[in-house]
Protein backbone atom coordinates (compact mmCIF):
# COMPACT_ATOMS: atom_id res chain seq x y z
CA UNK A 1 0.00 0.00 0.00
CA UNK A 2 2.96 2.52 0.95
CA UNK A 3 6.47 1.94 -0.04
CA UNK A 4 9.37 2.06 2.49
CA UNK A 5 12.49 4.21 1.95
CA UNK A 6 15.48 2.88 4.31
CA UNK A 7 18.06 5.52 5.24
CA UNK A 8 19.46 4.03 8.54
CA UNK A 9 23.24 2.51 9.25
CA UNK A 10 24.95 5.36 6.78
CA UNK A 11 25.67 8.79 7.12
CA UNK A 12 22.65 10.91 4.86
CA UNK A 13 23.56 12.55 1.58
CA UNK A 14 23.80 16.22 1.88
CA UNK A 15 21.55 19.33 -0.16
CA UNK A 16 19.68 17.81 -3.09
CA UNK A 17 21.19 14.42 -2.91
CA UNK A 18 19.21 14.10 0.13
CA UNK A 19 16.14 15.43 -1.62
CA UNK A 20 16.34 13.40 -4.57
CA UNK A 21 16.62 9.79 -2.31
CA UNK A 22 13.01 11.21 -1.09
CA UNK A 23 9.49 10.94 -2.73
CA UNK A 24 7.81 13.69 -4.55
CA UNK A 25 4.77 13.81 -6.81
CA UNK A 26 5.12 14.12 -10.64
CA UNK A 27 3.53 17.41 -11.21
CA UNK A 28 5.61 19.31 -13.79
CA UNK A 29 4.57 22.70 -13.46
CA UNK A 30 6.59 23.45 -16.63
CA UNK A 31 5.27 20.81 -18.88
CA UNK A 32 1.46 21.86 -18.63
CA UNK A 33 2.15 25.10 -19.73
CA UNK A 34 1.98 24.00 -23.59
CA UNK A 35 -1.52 23.23 -22.70
CA UNK A 36 -2.10 26.19 -20.84
CA UNK A 37 -0.60 29.07 -23.25
CA UNK A 38 -2.90 28.45 -25.59
CA UNK A 39 -5.79 28.65 -23.50
CA UNK A 40 -4.84 31.69 -21.62
CA UNK A 41 -4.31 33.36 -25.67
CA UNK A 42 -8.18 32.38 -26.37
CA UNK A 43 -9.39 33.91 -22.80
CA UNK A 44 -7.33 36.63 -23.64
CA UNK A 45 -8.80 37.77 -26.93
CA UNK A 46 -11.95 36.48 -26.62
CA UNK A 47 -13.35 37.28 -22.86
CA UNK A 48 -16.03 35.65 -21.62
CA UNK A 49 -17.09 33.60 -24.53
CA UNK A 50 -13.59 31.35 -24.31
CA UNK A 51 -14.60 31.26 -20.44
CA UNK A 52 -18.58 29.75 -21.73
CA UNK A 53 -16.52 27.07 -24.17
CA UNK A 54 -14.11 25.99 -21.73
CA UNK A 55 -16.76 25.63 -19.11
CA UNK A 56 -18.33 23.44 -21.29
CA UNK A 57 -15.42 21.09 -22.43
CA UNK A 58 -13.65 20.86 -18.67
CA UNK A 59 -16.68 21.49 -16.14
CA UNK A 60 -19.36 19.59 -18.48
CA UNK A 61 -22.03 22.85 -18.15
CA UNK A 62 -23.57 25.23 -20.23
CA UNK A 63 -23.40 29.07 -19.32
CA UNK A 64 -24.27 32.60 -20.62
CA UNK A 65 -22.20 34.52 -18.81
CA UNK A 66 -19.29 33.64 -15.78
CA UNK A 67 -20.15 36.32 -13.28
CA UNK A 68 -22.15 34.81 -10.41
CA UNK A 69 -25.60 36.53 -9.69
CA UNK A 70 -25.79 38.78 -6.29
CA UNK A 71 -29.60 36.19 -5.93
CA UNK A 72 -27.44 33.33 -6.19
CA UNK A 73 -25.27 34.56 -3.32
CA UNK A 74 -27.49 35.76 -1.22
CA UNK A 75 -30.02 32.24 -1.49
CA UNK A 76 -26.75 30.07 -0.36
CA UNK A 77 -26.22 31.84 2.62
CA UNK A 78 -29.94 31.93 3.26
CA UNK A 79 -30.05 28.30 2.52
CA UNK A 80 -26.74 27.44 4.32
CA UNK A 81 -27.09 24.36 7.05
CA UNK A 82 -26.77 26.47 10.45
CA UNK A 83 -24.30 23.91 11.60
CA UNK A 84 -21.95 24.70 8.80
CA UNK A 85 -22.81 28.47 9.17
CA UNK A 86 -21.75 28.18 12.47
CA UNK A 87 -18.39 26.07 11.53
CA UNK A 88 -17.37 28.61 9.25
CA UNK A 89 -17.99 31.61 11.51
CA UNK A 90 -15.73 30.13 13.57
CA UNK A 91 -13.24 29.26 11.33
CA UNK A 92 -13.57 32.70 10.01
CA UNK A 93 -13.38 33.98 13.90
CA UNK A 94 -10.06 32.38 14.44
CA UNK A 95 -8.24 33.39 11.11
CA UNK A 96 -8.74 36.98 11.71
CA UNK A 97 -7.75 36.71 15.34
CA UNK A 98 -4.41 35.39 13.83
CA UNK A 99 -4.05 37.38 10.49
CA UNK A 100 -4.56 40.38 12.20
CA UNK A 101 -1.98 40.62 14.21
CA UNK A 102 0.33 39.77 11.02
CA UNK A 103 -0.52 43.45 9.66
CA UNK A 104 2.98 45.41 9.77
CA UNK A 105 2.80 48.74 10.49
CA UNK A 106 5.02 51.77 8.85
CA UNK A 107 8.25 52.55 9.98
CA UNK A 108 10.39 55.58 9.47
CA UNK A 109 14.18 55.34 10.41
CA UNK A 110 16.13 58.47 10.30
CA UNK A 111 19.39 57.33 8.52
CA UNK A 112 20.71 60.61 9.70
CA UNK A 113 19.63 64.20 10.89
CA UNK A 114 16.90 65.29 8.06
CA UNK A 115 17.48 62.08 5.76
CA UNK A 116 14.93 59.78 6.82
CA UNK A 117 13.61 56.42 4.58
CA UNK A 118 9.85 55.44 5.83
CA UNK A 119 8.69 52.10 4.92
CA UNK A 120 4.52 52.23 3.93
CA UNK A 121 2.82 49.21 3.80
CA UNK A 122 0.09 49.74 0.96
CA UNK A 123 -2.67 47.04 0.76
CA UNK A 124 -2.85 45.57 -3.49
CA UNK A 125 -5.94 47.47 -5.05
CA UNK A 126 -7.30 44.53 -6.31
CA UNK A 127 -6.88 40.56 -6.22
CA UNK A 128 -8.46 37.04 -7.74
CA UNK A 129 -9.02 34.40 -5.08
CA UNK A 130 -8.85 31.24 -6.47
CA UNK A 131 -10.65 27.96 -4.92
CA UNK A 132 -10.54 24.99 -6.28
CA UNK A 133 -13.78 22.73 -7.33
CA UNK A 134 -12.09 20.02 -9.09
CA UNK A 135 -12.20 16.46 -6.92
CA UNK A 136 -13.34 18.53 -3.91
CA UNK A 137 -14.89 21.70 -2.89
CA UNK A 138 -13.20 24.24 -0.89
CA UNK A 139 -14.84 26.67 0.94
CA UNK A 140 -12.56 26.78 3.59
CA UNK A 141 -10.40 28.26 1.32
CA UNK A 142 -12.64 31.02 0.61
CA UNK A 143 -11.99 31.79 4.42
CA UNK A 144 -8.31 31.60 3.91
CA UNK A 145 -7.63 33.74 1.09
CA UNK A 146 -10.47 36.04 1.71
CA UNK A 147 -9.29 36.78 5.37
CA UNK A 148 -5.78 38.04 4.82
CA UNK A 149 -6.82 40.02 1.68
CA UNK A 150 -9.43 41.73 4.12
CA UNK A 151 -7.29 42.20 6.59
CA UNK A 152 -4.45 43.66 4.55
CA UNK A 153 -6.74 46.52 3.72
CA UNK A 154 -7.36 44.86 -0.18
CA UNK A 155 -10.57 46.89 -1.73
CA UNK A 156 -11.39 44.95 -4.90
CA UNK A 157 -11.54 41.18 -3.80
CA UNK A 158 -13.12 38.96 -6.80
CA UNK A 159 -12.95 34.93 -5.99
CA UNK A 160 -13.37 32.55 -8.90
CA UNK A 161 -14.14 28.70 -8.71
CA UNK A 162 -15.01 26.00 -11.38
CA UNK A 163 -18.89 25.73 -12.49
CA UNK A 164 -20.87 22.51 -10.94
CA UNK A 165 -23.26 20.47 -13.11
CA UNK A 166 -24.78 19.47 -9.81
CA UNK A 167 -25.51 23.27 -9.12
CA UNK A 168 -26.68 25.07 -12.22
CA UNK A 169 -23.19 25.85 -13.14
CA UNK A 170 -22.82 27.72 -10.19
CA UNK A 171 -19.52 26.84 -8.16
CA UNK A 172 -20.72 24.84 -5.21
CA UNK A 173 -23.58 25.93 -3.17
CA UNK A 174 -21.57 26.70 -0.13
CA UNK A 175 -18.51 28.47 -1.52
CA UNK A 176 -21.01 31.29 -2.61
CA UNK A 177 -22.39 31.00 0.88
CA UNK A 178 -19.00 31.84 2.37
CA UNK A 179 -18.53 34.56 0.20
CA UNK A 180 -22.27 35.67 1.25
CA UNK A 181 -20.94 35.47 5.10
CA UNK A 182 -17.06 37.28 4.11
CA UNK A 183 -19.18 40.45 2.45
CA UNK A 184 -17.88 39.24 -1.09
CA UNK A 185 -20.08 39.82 -3.78
CA UNK A 186 -17.96 39.76 -6.75
CA UNK A 187 -17.75 35.93 -7.96
CA UNK A 188 -16.96 33.55 -11.18
CA UNK A 189 -17.95 30.32 -12.40
CA UNK A 190 -14.72 29.84 -13.89
CA UNK A 191 -11.88 27.12 -12.71
CA UNK A 192 -8.30 26.29 -14.34
CA UNK A 193 -6.74 28.34 -16.16
CA UNK A 194 -9.33 30.07 -17.45
CA UNK A 195 -9.68 31.74 -14.43
CA UNK A 196 -6.24 32.70 -13.62
CA UNK A 197 -6.69 34.35 -17.59
CA UNK A 198 -9.94 35.98 -16.71
CA UNK A 199 -8.30 37.29 -13.83
CA UNK A 200 -5.04 38.30 -15.49
CA UNK A 201 -6.33 40.41 -18.94
CA UNK A 202 -9.65 40.73 -17.96
CA UNK A 203 -12.91 40.11 -19.77
CA UNK A 204 -16.45 42.19 -20.16
CA UNK A 205 -17.35 40.38 -17.01
CA UNK A 206 -14.26 40.73 -14.99
CA UNK A 207 -12.12 44.07 -14.31
CA UNK A 208 -8.30 42.60 -14.56
CA UNK A 209 -6.50 42.21 -11.13
CA UNK A 210 -3.01 43.21 -9.86
CA UNK A 211 -2.44 39.42 -7.98
CA UNK A 212 -3.99 36.00 -8.14
CA UNK A 213 -3.62 33.56 -5.04
CA UNK A 214 -4.96 30.37 -3.81
CA UNK A 215 -4.29 26.64 -4.76
CA UNK A 216 -5.28 24.93 -7.52
CA UNK A 217 -4.46 21.66 -9.81
CA UNK A 218 -1.57 21.67 -11.88
CA UNK A 219 -3.40 24.17 -14.97
CA UNK A 220 -3.99 26.36 -12.01
CA UNK A 221 -0.44 26.09 -10.94
CA UNK A 222 0.90 26.50 -14.65
CA UNK A 223 -1.29 29.39 -15.30
CA UNK A 224 -0.03 31.67 -12.63
CA UNK A 225 3.65 30.63 -13.37
CA UNK A 226 2.89 31.45 -17.28
CA UNK A 227 1.14 34.81 -16.07
CA UNK A 228 3.64 36.07 -13.58
CA UNK A 229 4.80 39.28 -13.88
CA UNK A 230 1.61 40.63 -15.39
CA UNK A 231 -0.27 39.83 -12.12
CA UNK A 232 1.85 39.11 -9.47
CA UNK A 233 1.44 35.51 -7.78
CA UNK A 234 1.67 33.82 -4.17
CA UNK A 235 3.56 30.43 -3.91
CA UNK A 236 2.63 27.83 -5.50
CA UNK A 237 0.30 25.44 -3.94
CA UNK A 238 -0.35 22.30 -5.35
CA UNK A 239 -1.49 18.94 -4.11
CA UNK A 240 -1.40 18.78 -0.96
CA UNK A 241 1.86 17.18 1.61
CA UNK A 242 1.95 16.25 4.79
CA UNK A 243 5.11 14.41 6.20
CA UNK A 244 5.10 13.10 9.61
CA UNK A 245 8.44 12.50 12.30
CA UNK A 246 7.51 10.45 14.66
CA UNK A 247 9.35 8.18 17.45
CA UNK A 248 8.31 5.00 18.80
CA UNK A 249 6.03 6.98 21.63
CA UNK A 250 3.70 8.06 18.79
CA UNK A 251 0.35 6.17 18.46
CA UNK A 252 0.18 4.48 15.11
CA UNK A 253 -3.74 5.11 14.46
CA UNK A 254 -3.33 8.74 14.98
CA UNK A 255 -0.60 8.75 12.57
CA UNK A 256 -2.78 6.96 10.26
CA UNK A 257 -5.21 9.06 10.31
CA UNK A 258 -3.44 11.79 10.19
CA UNK A 259 -1.86 10.63 6.29
CA UNK A 260 -4.93 9.06 5.55
CA UNK A 261 -6.73 13.03 5.99
CA UNK A 262 -4.04 14.34 3.30
CA UNK A 263 -4.41 11.64 0.82
CA UNK A 264 -8.15 12.20 0.38
CA UNK A 265 -7.51 15.16 -1.23
CA UNK A 266 -6.04 14.40 -4.03
CA UNK A 267 -4.92 10.73 -5.76
CA UNK A 268 -1.13 13.05 -6.66
CA UNK A 269 -1.77 14.04 -2.56
CA UNK A 270 1.59 13.57 -0.71
CA UNK A 271 2.16 11.36 2.38
CA UNK A 272 5.04 10.60 3.96
CA UNK A 273 6.42 9.26 7.61
CA UNK A 274 9.99 9.87 8.62
CA UNK A 275 10.20 7.16 12.04
CA UNK A 276 12.91 5.91 13.70
CA UNK A 277 11.16 2.99 14.69
CA UNK A 278 10.55 -0.02 12.65
CA UNK A 279 7.70 -1.18 14.97
CA UNK A 280 5.52 2.26 14.85
CA UNK A 281 5.97 2.24 11.03
CA UNK A 282 4.54 -1.63 11.28
CA UNK A 283 2.39 -0.57 13.36
CA UNK A 284 1.04 2.38 11.19
CA UNK A 285 1.45 0.14 8.03
CA UNK A 286 -1.36 -2.06 9.56
CA UNK A 287 -3.36 1.22 10.68
CA UNK A 288 -3.47 2.18 7.33
CA UNK A 289 -5.08 -0.69 5.46
CA UNK A 290 -7.64 -1.20 8.56
CA UNK A 291 -8.71 2.98 8.18
CA UNK A 292 -8.08 2.93 4.49
CA UNK A 293 -11.00 0.22 3.98
CA UNK A 294 -13.57 2.07 6.22
CA UNK A 295 -13.35 5.51 4.56
CA UNK A 296 -15.46 7.12 2.13
CA UNK A 297 -12.71 7.88 -0.62
CA UNK A 298 -10.50 4.85 0.00
CA UNK A 299 -10.07 4.59 -3.77
CA UNK A 300 -8.43 8.13 -4.18
CA UNK A 301 -6.59 7.43 -0.76
CA UNK A 302 -5.25 3.86 -2.06
CA UNK A 303 -3.73 5.98 -5.18
CA UNK A 304 -2.04 8.46 -2.99
CA UNK A 305 -0.39 6.52 -0.66
CA UNK A 306 0.42 4.33 -3.21
CA UNK A 307 1.99 6.69 -5.69
CA UNK A 308 5.50 7.73 -5.60
CA UNK A 309 5.12 10.49 -4.03
CA UNK A 310 4.55 8.37 -0.61
CA UNK A 311 6.33 6.74 1.74
CA UNK A 312 7.34 5.52 4.96
CA UNK A 313 10.93 6.95 5.65
CA UNK A 314 13.73 4.91 7.94
CA UNK A 315 15.97 6.83 9.64
CA UNK A 316 18.66 5.98 12.43
CA UNK A 317 16.96 8.93 14.89
CA UNK A 318 15.32 11.90 15.38
CA UNK A 319 18.22 13.95 14.66
CA UNK A 320 18.52 12.37 11.12
CA UNK A 321 14.89 12.61 10.81
CA UNK A 322 14.76 16.43 11.22
CA UNK A 323 17.49 15.98 8.36
CA UNK A 324 15.01 14.48 6.08
CA UNK A 325 12.29 16.46 6.54
CA UNK A 326 14.27 19.74 6.49
CA UNK A 327 15.69 18.26 2.64
CA UNK A 328 11.57 17.67 1.48
CA UNK A 329 10.16 20.69 3.21
CA UNK A 330 6.76 19.68 3.55
CA UNK A 331 3.48 21.68 2.91
CA UNK A 332 2.30 20.34 6.53
CA UNK A 333 4.87 19.07 8.95
CA UNK A 334 3.61 17.23 12.18
CA UNK A 335 6.11 16.42 14.85
CA UNK A 336 4.92 13.65 16.98
CA UNK A 337 7.86 13.20 18.82
CA UNK A 338 9.17 12.99 22.87
CA UNK A 339 9.71 16.95 23.49
CA UNK A 340 7.66 17.80 19.94
CA UNK A 341 8.11 21.57 21.44
CA UNK A 342 11.89 21.64 21.02
CA UNK A 343 11.85 19.59 17.98
CA UNK A 344 9.45 21.67 16.50
CA UNK A 345 11.39 24.92 17.18
CA UNK A 346 14.37 23.34 15.12
CA UNK A 347 12.82 23.02 11.70
CA UNK A 348 13.92 24.88 9.04
CA UNK A 349 11.91 24.10 6.10
CA UNK A 350 8.08 23.91 5.96
CA UNK A 351 4.82 25.58 5.37
CA UNK A 352 3.44 24.87 8.61
CA UNK A 353 4.41 22.71 11.52
CA UNK A 354 1.74 21.22 13.76
CA UNK A 355 3.41 20.10 17.23
CA UNK A 356 2.06 17.02 19.38
CA UNK A 357 -0.66 14.36 19.21
CA UNK A 358 -3.38 17.18 19.53
CA UNK A 359 -2.56 19.49 16.37
CA UNK A 360 -3.72 17.46 13.25
CA UNK A 361 -2.97 18.81 9.69
CA UNK A 362 -7.15 18.78 9.48
CA UNK A 363 -7.45 21.45 12.21
CA UNK A 364 -5.32 23.39 10.41
CA UNK A 365 -7.24 22.89 7.32
CA UNK A 366 -10.65 24.51 8.87
CA UNK A 367 -9.69 25.95 12.41
CA UNK A 368 -6.25 26.82 13.93
CA UNK A 369 -6.25 29.95 13.09
CA UNK A 370 -3.76 29.25 10.90
CA UNK A 371 -3.51 29.64 7.21
CA UNK A 372 -4.02 26.45 4.74
CA UNK A 373 -2.91 27.80 1.50
CA UNK A 374 0.66 26.41 1.46
CA UNK A 375 4.05 26.83 -0.77
CA UNK A 376 3.84 22.39 -2.08
CA UNK A 377 6.94 20.68 -3.91
CA UNK A 378 9.81 21.95 -1.46
CA UNK A 379 8.56 25.15 -2.15
CA UNK A 380 8.28 25.87 1.39
CA UNK A 381 12.83 26.14 0.95
CA UNK A 382 12.14 29.58 -0.15
CA UNK A 383 8.74 30.19 0.19
CA UNK A 384 5.47 31.58 2.54
CA UNK A 385 2.21 30.38 3.39
CA UNK A 386 -0.37 33.08 2.27
CA UNK A 387 -0.86 35.90 4.90
CA UNK A 388 -2.03 39.55 5.46
CA UNK A 389 1.83 40.24 3.81
CA UNK A 390 1.04 38.53 0.77
CA UNK A 391 -1.31 41.04 -0.39
CA UNK A 392 0.61 44.40 0.84
CA UNK A 393 3.45 45.93 -0.66
CA UNK A 394 6.40 48.08 1.08
CA UNK A 395 6.89 51.60 -0.98
CA UNK A 396 10.17 53.29 0.85
CA UNK A 397 10.03 56.53 0.96
CA UNK A 398 13.16 58.58 0.79
CA UNK A 399 12.57 62.61 1.92
CA UNK A 400 16.26 64.28 2.74
CA UNK A 401 17.00 67.76 3.05
CA UNK A 402 19.72 70.13 1.51
CA UNK A 403 22.11 69.64 3.79
CA UNK A 404 21.29 65.75 4.61
CA UNK A 405 22.41 65.47 0.97
CA UNK A 406 25.55 67.24 0.45
CA UNK A 407 26.74 65.35 3.82
CA UNK A 408 26.62 62.31 1.17
CA UNK A 409 26.91 63.50 -1.96
CA UNK A 410 30.87 62.84 -2.90
CA UNK A 411 29.74 59.50 -1.54
CA UNK A 412 27.13 59.11 -4.43
CA UNK A 413 29.44 60.50 -7.64
CA UNK A 414 32.16 58.01 -6.70
CA UNK A 415 29.89 55.53 -6.65
CA UNK A 416 28.28 56.48 -9.71
CA UNK A 417 31.53 57.15 -11.92
CA UNK A 418 32.89 53.24 -10.33
CA UNK A 419 29.48 52.19 -12.22
CA UNK A 420 30.55 54.24 -15.11
CA UNK A 421 27.09 56.53 -14.69
CA UNK A 422 28.25 59.84 -14.72
CA UNK A 423 24.86 61.26 -14.75
CA UNK A 424 23.93 59.86 -11.90
CA UNK A 425 26.72 61.96 -10.05
CA UNK A 426 25.88 65.39 -12.25
CA UNK A 427 22.13 64.93 -10.98
CA UNK A 428 23.85 65.58 -7.62
CA UNK A 429 26.24 68.23 -9.03
CA UNK A 430 23.41 70.00 -10.71
CA UNK A 431 21.68 70.79 -7.19
CA UNK A 432 24.91 72.48 -5.67
CA UNK A 433 26.19 74.93 -8.18
CA UNK A 434 27.86 71.71 -10.42
CA UNK A 435 30.27 71.30 -7.28
CA UNK A 436 30.40 68.28 -5.21
CA UNK A 437 29.93 69.37 -1.71
CA UNK A 438 33.19 68.61 0.50
CA UNK A 439 32.98 65.96 2.69
CA UNK A 440 33.28 66.74 6.24
P1 LIG B 1 -9.14 22.86 -9.39
O1 LIG B 1 -10.23 23.82 -9.12
O2 LIG B 1 -7.76 23.28 -9.11
O3 LIG B 1 -9.20 22.46 -10.94
C1 LIG B 1 -10.39 22.15 -11.59
C2 LIG B 1 -10.36 22.79 -12.97
O4 LIG B 1 -9.28 22.25 -13.75
C3 LIG B 1 -11.59 22.52 -13.81
O5 LIG B 1 -12.56 23.51 -13.55
C4 LIG B 1 -11.06 22.63 -15.23
O6 LIG B 1 -11.27 23.92 -15.71
C5 LIG B 1 -9.59 22.39 -15.11
N1 LIG B 1 -9.25 21.17 -15.84
C6 LIG B 1 -9.62 19.90 -15.54
N2 LIG B 1 -9.14 19.05 -16.47
C7 LIG B 1 -8.47 19.79 -17.38
C8 LIG B 1 -7.73 19.48 -18.58
N3 LIG B 1 -7.61 18.23 -18.99
N4 LIG B 1 -7.15 20.49 -19.24
C9 LIG B 1 -7.25 21.77 -18.81
N5 LIG B 1 -7.95 22.12 -17.69
C10 LIG B 1 -8.53 21.15 -16.99
O7 LIG B 1 -9.54 21.53 -8.60
P2 LIG B 1 -8.78 20.13 -8.40
O8 LIG B 1 -8.46 19.52 -9.71
O9 LIG B 1 -9.60 19.35 -7.43
O10 LIG B 1 -7.41 20.50 -7.70
C11 LIG B 1 -7.33 21.16 -6.47
C12 LIG B 1 -5.92 20.97 -5.95
O11 LIG B 1 -5.67 21.94 -4.95
C13 LIG B 1 -5.68 19.61 -5.32
O12 LIG B 1 -4.46 19.11 -5.84
C14 LIG B 1 -5.53 19.90 -3.83
O13 LIG B 1 -4.64 19.03 -3.17
C15 LIG B 1 -4.97 21.29 -3.91
N6 LIG B 1 -5.14 22.09 -2.71
C16 LIG B 1 -3.99 22.63 -2.22
C17 LIG B 1 -4.04 23.45 -1.11
C18 LIG B 1 -2.74 24.08 -0.65
O14 LIG B 1 -2.76 25.02 0.12
N7 LIG B 1 -1.58 23.62 -1.13
C19 LIG B 1 -5.26 23.73 -0.48
C20 LIG B 1 -6.43 23.16 -1.03
C21 LIG B 1 -6.35 22.35 -2.15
Amino acid sequence: MISRIDLRGAALPEGSALRDLLPRADFDVEAALDKVRPICEDVRHRGTAALIDYAQRFDGVTLDRIRVPAEALTRALAELDPAVRAALEESVRRARLVHREQRRTDHTTQVVPGGTVTERWVPVERVGLYVPGGLAVYPSSVVMNVVPAQEAGVEGIAVSSPPQAGFGGLPHPVILAACALLGVDEVYAAGGAQAVAMFAYGTEECRPVNLVTGPGNIYVASAKRLLKGRIGIDAEAGPTEIAILADAGADAAHVASDLISQAEHDTLAAAVLVTDSPELADAVEAELKTQVGATRHRERITAALAGRQSAIVLVDGVDEGLRVTDAYGAEHLEIQTADASAVAARVRNAGAVFVGPYAPVSLGDYCAGSNHVLPTGGCACHSSGLSVQSFLRGIHVVDYTRDALAEVAHHVVTLAEAEDLPAHGAALKARFDWKVPAAK
